[in-house]
């Protein structure tokens, strides 16, 4: 029996992965910002395909209530194998010019700090030399680390840098005591996250310059993220596989 932390998972890429990982035999624990509805039904979902399922209310940048998350994994599932760094935002879309310290302060606290923290959560229960059986982590970057998001995401695309960085180093340090760490790097995905930033119809703009002609679902993200958890992936450490149709 395995167990998975997917951090907000309550909608999107987090909710397909949770769902997807179910299917392949993992327990799975979820955590959330503010939408209830969302992650019960996740849960839901996960008892369904016949796992057992947690949902909290965590918010990713807030380290109290990382802590208090994974005591009640720790509780209610038990010994934890795996950890999906999902939550994140982009912020509105903006040029540098138009971009606030409250907005980056934000931004920065729950795409990179978050990562850490439950990183660091995952690592003092997986960690051979910490008594931990191992484990493996899976980052969710973005295409934009590489692509720089000039005209309206460099604030984004800086903090998906930084999670690239992470996870490269992550994955040196960790590899001796037993954890994987890679990351997947999407384009643009089907979810509501674009509206949520101002510009619900830039995915149709994006599928133009794809080449493969088209937005990507959140279920072509979940399969490669369940890829990087399964010892399918047993040799790879430090990567950040572009998901992008080719972008
Ligand atoms: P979404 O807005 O549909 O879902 C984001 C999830 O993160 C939600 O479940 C939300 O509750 C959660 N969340 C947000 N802030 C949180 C916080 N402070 N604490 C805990 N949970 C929080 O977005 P999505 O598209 O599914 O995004 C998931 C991840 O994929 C993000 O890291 C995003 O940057 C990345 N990504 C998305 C795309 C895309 O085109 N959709 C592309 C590249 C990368």
């Amino acid at each position: 029996m395995s167990v998975l932390v997917v951090t907000g998972a309550s909608a999107g890429i987090g909710a397909a992965t949770a769902l997807l990982a179910a299917e392949r035999g993992w327990d799975v624990a979820i955590s959330y910002k503010a939408n209830a509805a969302g992650a019960e039904k996740v849960a839901a979902g996960v008892r369904a395909a016949g796992r057992r399922a947690l949902a909290m209310r965590a918010d990713a940048a807030n380290e109290a209530e990382t802590v208090a998350f994974f005591a009640r994994v720790d509780a209610e599932l038990g010994s934890l194998d795996g950890l999906v760094n999902n939550a994140g935002i982009t912020g509105p879309a903006h040029r540098i010019d138009d971009v606030t310290g409250a907005m980056l302060t934000e931004l920065f606290a729950i795409n990179i700090t978050g990562t850490f923290l439950a990183t660091r959560e995952a690592i003092k229960r997986m960690a051979k030399d910490r008594g931990g059986k191992g484990g493996v982590i899976v980052n969710v970057s973005s295409r934009a680390a590489e692509i720089g998001g000039g005209g309206t995401w460099v604030h984004y695309a800086a903090s998906k840098g930084a999670v690239d960085s992470a996870t490269i180093g992550a994955a040196r340090e960790l590899a001796p005591r037993g954890i994987r760490v890679n990351a997947v790097a999407p384009g643009p995905i089907e979810t509501e996250i674009h509206a949520k930033a101002g510009v619900g119809d830039r995915l149709a703009q994006l599928a133009a310059v794809v080449p493969m002609g088209r937005a990507g679902t959140v279920d072509e993200v979940a399969r490669a993220i369940l890829f990087l958890l399964s010892e399918e992936s047993s040799y790879i450490t430090g990567a950040v596989l572009p998901i992008g149709g080719g972008r």
